[in-house]
This record gives C-alpha cells, structure tokens and sequence, in this order.
C-alpha cells in the first residue's frame, strides 16, 4: 500500500485543507492511506479512507510526529516525555524531518523513537539524506510524508508499506519493511516555500509553531 502519513488540515494554524478534499486528493493520487497530523491537535476524522491518527507535536526540542494515537499528545515537553506521551497514547513516535533546520531536532536528537521520517516533502535531499544515514546507523524503522500544508503537496513523497488494513500498517513500519519514495525539495522549491511561509509567518503575527 501507499500513504502519505504528514499532512496538515484546517485543524492547524497554517493550513486551510479540508478533511474531505485531503481525502478525495489522496485517492485521485493513487494513496491507499493517509494520516492528518495536525500540529498540536487531535483529531478522530471519520471519513471514508484508510486514516491513521496522527498530530504532530512541537516538543520543546522540535518536532515530532505521533502516528496511531487515541488522545491528544501535548506540546511543550521535552523529546523523551513526548515519546513517553505518545506510547501512553498507545501510538508510534516519529522524529519528524530530524535535520530540518525549521522545527528539526538536530543535534539535540536522542535515540528514543520507534522511528524516523527519512523523505519529509519539505526537505532537500540533503536534510533529508542525513535523516536516512541516521536511520541506517541506528538500524531504526523509517518513514515519509509530503509535509503537505497546500492540496499540490499531497502524495508529492510517500512511502510504501506491505499491508492491508491498519494494524498491518502498524506492524509493517515497526518492522522497518517501509520504503520512502517521491521527490525531495529543490532549491527553487524551496525558495518558493519560503517566500509563501514567509507571507503566512507575518499574517500569524510572527508566531511560531
Ligand atoms: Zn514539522
Ligand atoms: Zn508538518
């Protein structure tokens, strides 16, 4: 199967993205599933897809996606009390584009995830090559998502998983059987990301996620 697990809705503060539309997006992509992981929020959507819970949480050391959860993860904590919060929450912890300069975790990444997001759709194959070494070092499970805050975005990055409902989903990615596939960010696409968040950063009153 293939999904895109990081996509942002309405739900969050930068994006404008229906539930609905995300949904009929995904399909018209060829994706088998997806999960909306809005920052700071969750969300049960019941919509008429393979939808795996997710939020992505702004620990105080960057960011990090729960995927499988069923209850609200909250922000603030440090990366391990986040990971804790998020197996209490019965779902897997994912440290979200790790060497993103934007909201990575970087240098101060602790070896405490069930997995990492290797292809994030809003990294250049740099960022996101230093996440795949990583993995391999680690011998840690590995995943990928489009990021996508605009519908253009979805299904851009996905991965692949052999399964067919969601707890073969689950086992398939603890397993480390996941392959990341899609197009890392080029320059130019990244110098048009930044011009557009850049708009947004300042109508949000220079607030950060
Ligand atoms: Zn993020
Ligand atoms: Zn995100």
């Amino acid at each position: 199967m293939r999904g895109d697990v990081h996509i942002h809705s309405k739900y969050s503060p930068d994006s404008k993205l229906e539930p609905d539309q995300i949904v009929k997006t995904a399909k018209s992509k060829g994706l088998d599933f997806i999960a909306i992981s809005d920052h700071n929020r969750f969300i049960e959507h019941k919509l008429d897809f393979l939808l795996i819970n997710g939020e992505e949480v702004s620990s105080a050391d960057g960011h990090v996606l729960a995927l499988f959860i069923d209850g609200e993860i909250p922000s603030g904590l440090s990366q391990e009390e986040t990971v804790d919060a998020i197996h209490d929450k019965n779902g897997i912890a994912i440290c979200a584009h790790p060497f993103r300069s934007v909201n990575g975790i970087g240098a101060k990444f602790r070896n405490v995830y069930d997995a990492l997001e290797t292809k994030n759709g809003r990294c250049k194959l740099e960022c996101n090559t230093k996440g795949q070494n990583l993995a391999a070092e680690l011998k840690r499970p590995i995943t990928a998502g489009s990021d996508s805050h605009f519908y253009g975005e979805i299904g851009r990055v996905y991965m692949e998983v052999d399964a067919s409902d969601a707890e073969s989903l689950r086992k398939g990615i603890l397993s480390g059987s996941a392959r990341t596939r899609g197009n890392d960010l080029t320059s130019l696409g990244q110098l048009r990301l930044y011009v557009k968040l850049g708009k947004d950063y300042s109508a949000r009153g220079f607030k950060k996620i």
